[in-house]
Parts: C-alpha cells; sequence; structure tokens
C-alpha cells in the first residue's frame, strides 16, 4: 500500500541526458569504510540499583542516567528503507527503530525517536540530543574518531542504482566527464564517488528515496547508494531504475553512541548479539524490506 514518497526536488540542475557512457581507465577501488568496531563482550549490564547518577563512581553512569531520565531517545533519518523509512502513519519505522526500541525495552524506560538528516547525526549525538544513533550508518575511522561504535549488526556495500535502459557496466565508467552521479550526502556512497571515483560534485540528496526520485525523473545518469536501500527502493520502480550487481565497497553497519558512555555501548552490544543470535535481526530485515518496498 505504501508507496515511499519522494519530496524536495529543490534546485535541480536540468541535464540533457546523454548517453554517458564512455571512460574506462581504471584506478583501484579501496573502499572508504574501516573495519568494525572489536566486538567487545559485554560486562554485566543488568539493574544497576543506584540511580542517583550524580557521581561517576557508579559503574554504569550512562544507563542510571538513562534510566533516571526515564527514556531512551534513537536518533535516525528516514528515507533509508529498509533500516528506517516513514511507516504508513507517518512515524519513522525499521529494522534500527526496532533495534532502538529492543534497547529501550531491555533498560525498562520510554523510547523516543528523533528523525533528521543523515548529515546531522554525528554532531547531535555528540551535542547529547539523543542517546544513541541508528541508522545504517557504516563504521568508518574518521566516524569513529568521534563516535564510539557498537558491534556491527548488518553488512553492505555501495552500488550502481541505474535506469532500467541504462548501458553503464561499472563504476569506472561514471568517471566520463558526462556523468551526473547523484549521492547521499555526507555518507560513504558521497565519500566513495568523491575521493575514489574522484568525482568532485556529485548531485547530493539527503537520503536515498531521494535519490532515486532524481534518477527516475531523468536528473541523473546513476546513483551510488548502501546495497540494501538501493534493493528495497528499486521495488518501487519496476520498469524504471535497476541495480548493477558488482558492489563497490564492503561496509559493517553499527550503532553509534557518544564517547565516554562504555556502559551504554556494552549494554547495546549484549542486546545486538542477542538478537542476532535468536534471529530477531535478520527477521526484522526481511519484514521490513517487505514493508517498506509495498505498493
Ligand atoms: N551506510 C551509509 C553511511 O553510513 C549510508 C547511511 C544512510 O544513508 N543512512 O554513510
Amino acid at each position: 500500500m505504501k508507496k515511499l514518497i519522494a519530496f524536495a526536488l529543490a534546485s535541480i540542475l536540468t541535464l540533457g541526458l546523454t548517453a554517458c557512457g564512455g571512460g574506462a581507465s581504471s584506478t583501484g577501488s579501496s573502499a572508504a569504510a574501516s573495519t568494525a568496531a572489536s566486538a567487545s563482550t559485554a560486562a554485566s549490564a543488568a539493574d544497576s540499583t543506584d540511580a542517583s547518577a550524580t557521581s561517576g563512581e557508579s559503574a554504569t553512569p550512562t544507563l542510571d542516567a538513562i534510566k533516571e531520565k526515564g527514556t531512551f531517545t534513537l536518533m535516525t533519518a528516514t528515507g533509508f528503507p529498509p533500516f528506517e523509512y516513514l511507516g504508513a502513519d507517518g512515524q519513522p519505522a525499521g529494522v534500527d527503530i526496532d533495534v532502538g526500541q529492543l534497547v529501550a525495552d531491555e533498560l525498562g524506560v520510554e523510547y523516543e525517536v528523533l528523525d533528521m538528516d543523515f548529515g546531522l547525526l554525528i554532531e547531535a549525538l555528540k551535542s547529547g540530543k539523543g542517546d544513541m544513533i541508528g541508522a545504517g550508518m557504516t563504521v568508518t575511522d574518521e566516524r569513529a574518531q568521534q563516535v564510539d561504535f557498537t558491534v556491527t549488526y548488518a553488512t553492505a556495500g555501495q552500488v550502481l542504482l541505474l535506469p532500467a535502459d541504462s548501458t553503464i557496466t561499472s563504476a569506472e565508467e561514471l568517471k566520463s566527464g558526462d556523468c551526473t552521479v547523484t549521492v547521499q550526502a555526507n555518507t560513504t556512497g558521497d565519500i566513495y564517488v568523491q575521493d575514489t571515483l574522484g568525482i568532485s560534485s556529485p548531485l547530493q540528496f539527503k537520503n536515498a528515496v531521494e535519490c532515486a526520485a532524481a534518477l527516475a525523473a531523468g536528473k541523473a545518469d546513476a546513483a551510488v547508494i548502501d546495497s540494501v536501500a538501493a534493493n528495497t527502493i528499486v521495488k518501487n520502480y519496476e520498469g524504471e531504475l535497476k541495480v548493477l550487481d558488482e558492489m563497490v565497497t564492503e561496509e559493517n553497519y553499527a550503532l553509534a553512541i557518544a564517547k565516554g558512555q562504555e556502559d551504554l555501548v556494552e549494554f547495546v552490544n549484549q542486546v545486538i548479539e542477542k538478537n542476532i543470535e535468536n534471529g530477531t535481526i535478520d527477521k526484522l530485515l526481511e519484514e521490513h524490506t517487505a514493508l517498506s518496498s509495498e505498493g
């Protein structure tokens, strides 16, 4: 029933569509992503009794503070199905949203979701607007200097989303000056296109859904976006768009937590590990892939 809606067609360049085939020079495609954060084994993150959170003496100061506050806040960026999208009720839904709920439930507190642009998430986390980022976020060295990552809960990579009749067969071909490439601003796809392919000014949108809409509207020759999102979104553009199989990067998704909150990282790691083992994460991926591409 639900159809992913694309808005924000802001000030888009109208480019006569050239074939954009051609260039075939090669460079190695070193992925922008780094390896995942190490899997720390969780200490006992069970109920902490002292909820005073007034001194640093408690072994679980962050968990104590969240319990005292009574709300666990997840920050996300919808437009990235099946990890986060707007549900039929207009509210954020998706794998990350449900994982955040699992954490809140384990903490025994209320749950709140803040939806914002992907590029604003890390600063928002650092300034304390929420407790955790759940946004299909790839672990990279640069991000790991600013936030702490939990264990990996999903893997993906960048792929090319193309018009169904495109003759492009590899990322290398995008280097041709004729090509207009669209990306999600500030994502690993954006970094790959700019740093690895050397395309200095890709057409940036704030999320994957908007990239796909621009592509379908003939504003670009290709989108470079995360595989899972591309494969989900393409279902809404049957006969219009296609995904190229080749994965040009290998990436690990993790949840992000502000520096200095090791107790929360350990607690969330336990929740993730438990829900990977019991199959919940796989089930959520399946469910939300179906739900977010319904229509
Ligand atoms: N995985 C990509 C990144 O971390 C894209 C995430 C997203 O668009 N939500 O940059």
